[in-house]
């Protein structure tokens, strides 16, 4: 990898660096780190601060104008797109409302590509998508997307920018990564689905990791069908599903619940109103969900040594986090977890947003 491109990634993932220890990190002397931060000009800037005595200290942060990236989130209810420039400012932001007829691989590209007619002036792109992204396809149960590939039915590569096909988990997990500073991050998010994204920051020199974990589909017991073909799966028995059923007393089977979801969002609605405001209450619909999603979560900690968990989604409020976090720790001493409530609206494009300029900086310094 080119200097340029450590120097940038480094900026990136630090925000704010002193050049003495960026002339260290890299391996440089200060003449040669000169001749680079002239190359970088167009991505960078150079503040000083006023000294105590001798030369002011200097430090390298990304330019505003270093670039203009294109973060799109595809989602069951609206795709949001957003300009953001190198200081991560939000230029421009339009909105697509996901209705039931989109539900499918045409309408979904064909939203998608009304956003590109919108913003044709970007460096690279990224889009995170609602449900599974495995080598650039999307499965998603609730986009009723199978197999889909986003680059050859929005024909990504005419575009000529870099572009990166992440999950909206995996996208909360790089921002979550990038703006904490931690090196290891898990994130849950929840709702009538639960997934989850262990995040590993792997320095300058090999690929970040992802590992997508299907949370949901873990096997936890019980006698109910999940619409992955599998019996007892923890999302038929610890999900917004098993909230709506002690809210309303209904019966429904988990797959009947899945399919016909839209008919239930009202109601879901004011049981997530519940979980935010009325705690007595929540404790009543959200009881039991809690006891066997602590349990799960508690040995994920433990398997994959973190003791932080950011909770995110549309299920989850900081009394749900704050209650899953108490009950974690009660089942056992080796259970010492911490529950975040991760109450940022577009984490999603800022994740992905960070990933696509990660992404950019790697191509356009490759050689
Ligand atoms: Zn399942």
């Amino acid at each position: 990898m080119k200097n340029e491109a450590k120097i940038l990634l480094h900026i990136l993932r630090q925000k704010r660096i002193r050049r003495k220890d960026l002339e260290k990190i890299i391996g440089v002397n200060p003449s040669t780190m000169t001749y680079l931060l002239d190359k970088l000009n167009d991505y960078i800037e150079i503040t000083e601060e006023v000294p105590t005595l001798g030369k002011p200290p200097q430090f390298i942060s990304i330019s505003k104008r270093a670039w203009h990236i294109l973060a799109i989130s595809v989602g069951r209810e609206k795709i949001r797109a957003v300009i953001y420039n190198g200081h991560g400012e939000e230029l421009e932001c339009t909105e697509q409302r996901v209705r039931k007829e989109h539900l499918n691989a045409i309408g979904i590209t064909e939203l998608i590509k009304n956003i590109f007619d919108k913003f044709y002036d970007f460096d690279s792109l990224g889009i995170a998508f609602s449900g599974n992204v495995n080598e650039e396809k999307v499965d998603s149960k609730i986009l009723k997307l199978d197999n889909y590939d986003p680059v050859k039915a929005l024909r990504l590569k005419s575009l000529g920018v870099p572009f990166i096909i992440l999950s909206d988990v995996e996208a909360i997990a790089a921002y979550e990564s990038k703006t904490s500073g931690k090196e290891r991050v898990f994130v849950l998010n929840y709702g009538t689905g639960i997934g989850a994204c262990y995040y590993e920051y792997h320095a300058l020199f090999s690929r970040d990791e992802f590992k997508n974990i299907p949370l949901g589909h873990l096997y936890f017991g019980g006698n109910e069908k999940c619409y992955c073909g599998a019996t007892g799966c923890l999302e038929t028995v610890a999900s917004d599903y098993v909230a709506f059923k002690n809210f309303t007393g209904s019966n429904i089977s988990f797959i009947d619940f899945i399919e016909q979801e839209e008919n239930y969002w009202d109601v879901l609605k004011s049981i997530r109103n519940i979980n935010k405001t009325n705690n007595s209450k929540a404790l009543e619909i959200y009881e039991n969900v809690i006891d066997k999603l602590a349990y799960v979560l508690g040995n994920t900690t433990l398997l994959l040594g973190v003791s932080q968990i950011a909770l995110y989604g549309e299920g989850s409020s900081k009394w749900f986090a704050s209650m899953l976090e108490r009950k974690i720790n009660e089942l056992s001493t080796n259970f010492k977890v911490s529950v975040r409530y991760g109450n940022v609206f577009d984490a999603v494009e800022r994740g992905v947003s960070l990933e696509a300029a990660v992404h950019l900086v790697r191509k356009k310094f490759s050689k």
